[in-house]
């Protein structure tokens, strides 16, 4: 049985009882068996998913509508919560630790139909752009398995791009699903900050985390945003108005659409291939009745990349105090006192990268640094918004490529932390800004995928999409599949 490949096919097929959800479901399940060894991508696939696809079927049977995502085969990331299953945001503090509730993103995914088929790996506690930080096993790039999938969803993009599920789920604190995405030659967005529930997301920064889809299309990373995406009463900073609707004008075309190409984003450090190919996408937009903007600016973007590395490690200094040997998972008990078991269960349970970023998160919040460092940092951040803020005065979108070089070997960057946080230099912008950005199959490179982000103001993640789906019908790029894809 072929596999659909898209929502909107499966919902015709099961329509036309061309299959069952069950059926669907096996076989996912089958292509993860027959791929997974080599790539990977997940830590753990969940046997209960064929009962539970069966219950969809007797739904379906008792003459139940089909719900938007009915037998849709899921990825989360495993630093997302399904209550009852393990989840281990790749630590070993967190290896035999159960969640007790779900996320919101996830169960309302479930609520439409949806059928989790695994949870995948990520670099520890998101903390990278390779997977390769993960303490729980390795995961390979599809279309090369010497190189990385990047990350810190790694697991998630490698999951769709080889066609082991239909959609994953992932978290962007500083482009780990816009990167990975990339990387795979898959559609990642992440929204607005504050636009999904951010309930059930194991905190990493929590100024800067989204939870997001991966996909093949644009329609279908549509179809899962605008489900995930709206207030909820257990995420105070979740916006309370509801979402704009991403479907209707989904088709419209952007004809008179105004895109900025920010200069900031094509110089040092951008690999001239990538820059080129991003010139080529510039030009289908024209093609597409858009106008290009190349005078449009972002001054501070340069200085991103290190304000983030500043915010994002104290921010998640904070948040990882909570894993003291007390209250979840690992607790190693070495002495008699309190300052001992923390000690040994953070040394024990915490990887090379999460210890790197406590300490210097703890540091630039000490009192003796924050102004210089921490406080600064957040005025950086101010500037920054305020530019994005003025360039969408001017321009609806900002083109620019999503990271500065393809996928990279494994290895390649383990030894200097600072080569592989150079990996996040195009995407952390939109973080801090907390605007929405997406990653879109965009062209190769010596074989290798290239993506073309889009920017947006915040809460417009409507004319995101609609110029993004108007790219992808324009293009071809979403339609080329690794190696062991599957179909
Ligand atoms: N690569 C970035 C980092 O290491 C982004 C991580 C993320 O978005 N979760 O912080």
């Amino acid at each position: 049985m072929t596999l659909p490949a898209s929502i909107a096919e499966l919902q015709q097929g099961l329509r036309r009882k061309d299959f069952s959800c069950r059926e669907i479901v096996a076989g996912f399940l089958d292509r993860i068996e027959a791929s997974d060894k080599q790539l990977g991508a997940f830590l753990r696939t969940r046997r209960d998913v064929l009962d539970e696809a069966q219950s969809n079927d007797e739904r379906l049977a008792r003459g139940q509508a089909l719900r938007p995502l009915e037998g849709v085969a899921v990825a989360i990331k495993d630093n997302l919560l399904l209550r009852g299953a393990p989840a281990t945001a790749g630590s070993q503090i967190l290896a035999n630790y159960q969640a007790v509730y779900t996320a919101t993103a996830v169960q309302r995914l479930i609520d439409a139909g949806a059928l989790i088929v695994g949870q995948t790996n990520l670099d520890e506690f998101a903390m990278g752009a390779s997977t390769e930080n993960s303490a729980l096993g390795t995961t390979r790039n599809p279309w090369n398995q010497a190189l990385v999938p990047g990350g810190s969803s790694g697991g998630s993009a490698v999951a769709v791009a080889a066609g082991q599920a239909m959609v994953a789920l992932g978290s962007d604190t500083g482009g780990s699903i816009r990167q990975p995405a990339a990387f795979c030659n898959v559609v990642g967005l992440k929204p607005t900050y504050g636009r999904v529930s951010r309930y059930g997301l194991i905190a990493l920064a929590s100024s800067l985390d989204q939870i997001g889809p991966l996909t093949r299309t644009v329609a279908d990373a549509a179809q899962v945003y605008q489900l995930i995406a709206g207030p909820d009463a257990c995420d105070l900073t979740a916006n309370p108005a509801a979402p704009a609707d991403v479907i209707t004008d989904l088709r419209a075309g952007i004809q008179g659409l105004r895109i900025g190409l920010p200069p900031e984003f094509f110089g040092q450090g951008v690999d001239p291939q990538i820059v080129t190919a991003i010139q080529e996408v510039a030009k289908v937009f024209t093609r597409l009745g858009a106008t290009i903007d190349e005078e449009i600016t972002i001054p501070h973007a340069p200085q991103a990349l290190p304000t983030y590395y500043i915010i994002q490690p104290a921010e998640a200094s904070s948040n990882l105090a909570r894993y003291d040997g007390v209250r979840y998972g690992l607790s190693v008990r070495t002495g008699p006192d309190l300052a001992a078991l923390y000690h040994s269960t953070r040394a024990q349970g915490f990887g090379p990268e999460v210890k790197r970023r406590m300490m210097i998160g703890t540091f630039s919040l000490s009192a003796g640094y924050a102004d210089a460092y921490y406080h600064q940092a957040n005025r950086v951040r101010d500037v920054l918004r305020e530019e994005f803020h003025r360039a969408f005065d001017r321009v609806d979108l900002l083109l620019t490529p999503t990271t500065p070089t393809p996928a990279f070997p494994q290895g390649a960057k383990t030894a200097d932390p600072l080569t592989m946080y150079l990996a996040d230099l195009l995407t952390v912008p939109a973080n801090l800004a907390g605007i929405p950005a997406v990653s879109l199959p965009a062209g190769f490179v010596n074989g290798l995928p290239v993506g073309a982000q889009l920017m947006a103001n915040a809460w417009d993640e409507a004319t995101l999409f609609r110029a993004a789906y108007a790219f992808e019908q324009a293009t071809d790029w979403h339609r080329r599949q690794p190696p062991l894809s599957g179909d």
